[in-house]
């Protein structure tokens, strides 16, 4: 149980934000779960939820004190590095205990020495556009505008909620993960895939397109992670070892 009935908030948006809210409730631990409301009917994880920003690391500082958080488990994706950010400022101006909970990228599997690994979208785009005239994209909707030199070329962009401005050239395929092999490689082959790119995201949702691409002999471009902050306390890889870290202040507190 937690001290004082206070609550354990979760940054999620992400299956390892449900899977930290389901092992929490599970273990009789109080969470309440944060997601950005970025995208229509999201997965919910189980317990309470709160939707939409916060208004700024200010706004979550308020947040944390008047809803009693007592500690903060941001499992947000490796690449929300703003939320990240607001959470490491927030929680270091309250004394609230951050861990942040980041899952491992695909930097181990077998192939990855084979992917051209690059450290932004721009140049994602430019080495894309060396590879192939047909690209598929799937990094999300946010960093599009960096694929200017892909613009006039038949660029497959597969993104969860549409975006703003799709290029007339650009064929928008809206999904969401989990994905499968065989649904990947029609995917590519359909529409003739020259070269996939990708964040280094990590996990199995999607990596469905990584044996896809392999299995095809097509080129894989990835954006390297943003640093984790080391300001913002302990990492953890795993559900299990976020779980042991919440019980850990339990101990401490008791
Ligand atoms: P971001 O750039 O780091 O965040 C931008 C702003 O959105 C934050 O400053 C915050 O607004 C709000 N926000 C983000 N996550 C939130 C959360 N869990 N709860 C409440 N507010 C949140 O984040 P992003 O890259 O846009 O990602 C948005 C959400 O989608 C995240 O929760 C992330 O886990 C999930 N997601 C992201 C990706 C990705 O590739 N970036 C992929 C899959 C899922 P305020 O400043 O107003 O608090």
């Amino acid at each position: 149980m937690t001290v004082d009935g206070a609550v354990v908030l979760i940054l999620g948006g992400t299956a390892e934000g449900r899977a930290s809210a389901r092992a929490l409730h599970d273990s009789g631990i109080a969470v309440v779960s944060s997601l950005a409301g970025a995208v229509p009917n999201p997965a919910l994880p189980v317990g309470p939820v709160r939707v939409g920003g916060f208004g700024g690391a200010g706004g979550l500082a308020r947040f944390l004190v008047e809803e009693r958080i007592r500690a903060v488990v941001d499992a947000t994706h490796p690449y929300a590095v703003g939320m990240s950010a607001n959470a490491v400022t927030a929680t270091a101006a309250t004394g609230v205990p951050l861990l942040r909970l980041v899952r491992p990228g695909w930097g181990d599997r077998p192939e990855a020495g084979t992917w051209c690994w690059v450290d932004d979208h721009h140049e994602a785009a430019s080495a894309a556009a060396q590879l192939s005239e047909r690209a598929f994209l799937t990094i999300g909707r946010q960093r599009l505008d960096a694929y200017r030199e892909l613009i006039d070329r038949p660029t497959v962009v597969r993104v969860v909620a549409r975006p703003e401005h799709v290029p007339p050239a650009w064929v928008l395929v809206e999904d969401r993960g989990p994905y499968r092999v065989d649904g990947e490689l029609a995917l590519m082959t359909r529409h003739r895939i020259g070269v996939v790119v990708t964040k280094d995201s990590g996990g199995t949702y999607t990596s469905a397109k990584l044996d896809a691409a392999g299995r095809l002999g097509i080129p894989v471009v990835v954006v390297r992670r943003p640093p984790v902050s080391e300001a913002g306390g302990p990492v953890v890889r795993t559900v299990a070892d976020a779980v042991d870290w919440v019980r850990s202040l339990d101990s401490a507190a008791q």
